[in-house]
């Protein structure tokens, strides 16, 4: 249980100003996920909306794996923020999860797991725990700042840097604090501005720039029957490739029993995703990261 409080907290507004008087230089990253409420954040700073200070910079970890309709938008607000504001966004990747899983399903190498349901022999499901997340999205980031900033591997960063993750006041849950030990964990949506996500939406829209969407992998095993259900319909490429992906990763080398993408343990391409099942928000599993934001 989170013990944070949704109050504009005193160390949100200490935290976030342009000058410190430490003697410290001080970096401010926005973790950009493509999604809701990094795209509200990200338009918010560069209106100087978040205590007037501008991030440094801006940067979308790809996993390789995202829909095509959010690489059209990450497009779309880089566009808008070049044009109006002079600043662009820096792509980095920690690989591509797909062709990752793809491999290890075939060859039995290491993989940074997906949170995937298991089903063992005797009938006992389960999940995985998730590492994807660092890998794919937390760690790029951490190792293109510290390229930007001019460290090698190991050195030790001087400046204290601000890293900024859209989460936003009905995903408090998600809130990690300790980070680590050159970077300050902050989130300003919860932090500055007290906004839920239909608030982000609402910002977003009012600029003009369309309703965004909530980023995530294709074949994420966070998603709900609805989030399958609409990539059925509406994007049947994605959901093909899901289930393509969901068939490959059923015996992986590495994993006892089988793997499932779909949290009921039975192939997607075979689930009646109309069915009235009890739905769980499994992205409150774990709190942390910049999936689905
Ligand atoms: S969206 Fe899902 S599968 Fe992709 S990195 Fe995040 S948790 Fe993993």
């Amino acid at each position: 249980m989170n013990n944070r409080t949704i109050t504009r907290s005193k160390r949100g507004e200490n935290m976030i100003k342009q000058n410190y008087d430490d003697g410290k230089k001080h970096v401010h990253v926005l973790s950009f996920g493509g999604g809701t409420q990094s795209t509200a954040l990200l338009l918010m700073a560069l209106k100087g909306e978040i205590n007037g200070v501008i991030p440094d910079y801006i940067i979308f970890s790809d996993t390789g794996w995202e829909p095509s309709n959010i690489y059209k938008w990450v497009d779309k607000v880089n566009g808008y923020i070049k044009q109006k504001y002079g600043h662009e966004i820096i792509f980095t990747n920690g690989g591509n999860i797909r062709e990752d899983f793809i491999k290890a399903a075939e060859t039995g190498s290491r993989v940074a797991t997906m949170p995937l349901f298991t089903l063992a022999d005797d009938g006992s499901v389960g999940m995985i725990r998730r590492q994807c997340t660092g890998e794919y999205k937390i760690e790029p980031v951490k190792r293109k700042v510290r390229e930007l900033l001019g460290y090698k591997p190991r050195q030790q960063v001087k400046e204290v840097v601000h890293m900024w993750k859209g989460i936003s006041t009905d995903e408090i849950h998600r809130v990690k604090s300790i980070e680590d030990k050159w970077i300050e964990a902050e989130h300003p949506l919860i932090d500055v501005r007290m906004m839920n996500r239909t608030n982000c939406i609402s910002y977003v829209e009012r600029e003009g720039l369309g309703t965004p969407a909530k980023s995530s992998c294709i074949g994420c095993p966070f998603h709900d029957n609805q989030t399958w259900l609409e990539m059925k319909r509406n994007d049947p490429q994605s959901f093909a490739d899901a289930c393509f992906i969901d068939e490959k990763i059923r015996h992986m080398p590495v994993l006892n029993g089988q793997a499932f993408l779909h949290r009921s343990c039975k192939p997607l391409r075979e689930v009646d995703l109309n069915e009235n099942q009890l739905e769980l928000d499994l992205w409150a599993n774990e709190c942390e990261g910049m999936c689905g934001l």
